[in-house]
């Protein structure tokens, strides 16, 4: 099995960190360093192919020219995005809109629906997931006068949670937080609360009325619909199946088979280490089996995330 293996690019935050670099021995840019886009073909970081016959080809590129890789996928632009995100401080309490208000007002984007499995974190971490409103009005009037605490549903996390954020979904990373992040292939954000905060001196914009905009009312816990999630890679166990993606948490423990069939499948090892058909693989490490590809072998000790589109 040949998989693709990718150059991260990095972004620095007002809210990073330097973790990444301890974690998993990245070269980060900053002490400040927030994401690793991993796997990415967004042109606001396009991931470049390392090794193999596509050495040096950005990601974007690959999807478009050789879609024999990538099986049935009909999707214009390569579907998913895969991120590291190292939250030193908050993140600003925002909310993504769906495909189709990201069309109309965002030059074509798509929405972005986001997964979170959370990698390490405080012992007293939390994150934001939705909110307590129960009309349009009411959630309006939560933020035009600042009532933050009574809005925002806080809750505590630890290593191992998994949540999805649906479109339209109010949300937080929070402080002390390592997350993996499977996501559409989008970079729209709608910033409603930044907590007051300065980056160069200036308050970050905010996007109120594009929030409300899209904001769902009430907040609904989605669904994971696990029985889709039934693949022949039996070791893979379901975190998450919904229109535009299913992930899997799996753990190796001496030797299991790889199949992609024919979707491609994006990998990230989120601990120890492994061969694939003898080629080493190490936590930190993300790469894409191409789809109708023959059946690797993996051996070692290992935890992965992977997700298709
Ligand atoms: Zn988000």
């Amino acid at each position: 099995m040949d998989i693709i293996r990718l150059k991260p690019v990095f972004k620095q935050m007002i809210w990073g960190g330097n973790r990444m670099r301890a974690e998993y021995g990245y070269d980060i840019p900053g002490e400040d360093t927030g994401e690793c886009w991993a796997i990415s073909a967004h042109p606001n970081g396009d991931c470049e192919v390392v090794g193999g016959e596509y050495n040096g080809i950005k990601l974007s590129k690959l999807y478009e020219d050789h879609r024999e890789l990538f099986g049935d996928v009909e999707a214009d632009r390569f579907p998913l995005l895969t991120k590291i995100i190292d939250a030193n401080s908050d993140l600003s309490i925002q909310v993504h809109p769906d495909d189709k208000y990201a069309k109309e007002h965002e030059n074509g984007s798509l929405g972005k629906m986001e997964c979170w499995y959370i990698l390490d974190c405080d012992p007293e971490a939390t994150i934001i997931v939705g909110h307590n409103a129960s009309s349009k009005d009411e959630l309006c009037s939560m933020v035009h006068e600042g009532r933050w605490k009574e809005l925002l549903r806080e809750i505590p996390i630890k290593k191992g949670d998994f949540f999805q954020i649906a479109p339209g979904t109010i949300h937080a990373i929070k402080g002390g937080t390592l997350i993996l992040e499977t996501q559409q292939n989008s970079d729209i954000t709608y910033r409603l609360y930044d907590y007051d905060r300065l980056q160069n001196g200036k308050p970050r914009e905010l996007h109120i009325e594009k929030s409300l905009d899209v904001i769902r009312v009430p907040y609904e816990k989605p669904k994971a619909e696990l029985d889709k999630l039934k693949t022949k890679n039996t070791w893979f166990s379901g975190l998450q199946w919904c229109e535009r993606y299913s992930v899997w948490h799996a753990t190796l423990s001496g030797e299991e088979t790889l199949s992609s069939e024919d979707r491609f499948i994006l990998g990230s090892v989120i601990e120890g280490e492994c061969e694939l058909d003898g080629v080493a693989l190490k936590k930190g490490d993300h790469f894409i089996v191409p789809a109708d590809t023959e059946e690797g072998t993996l051996k070692g000790s290992a935890e992965f995330i992977f997700s298709m589109a």
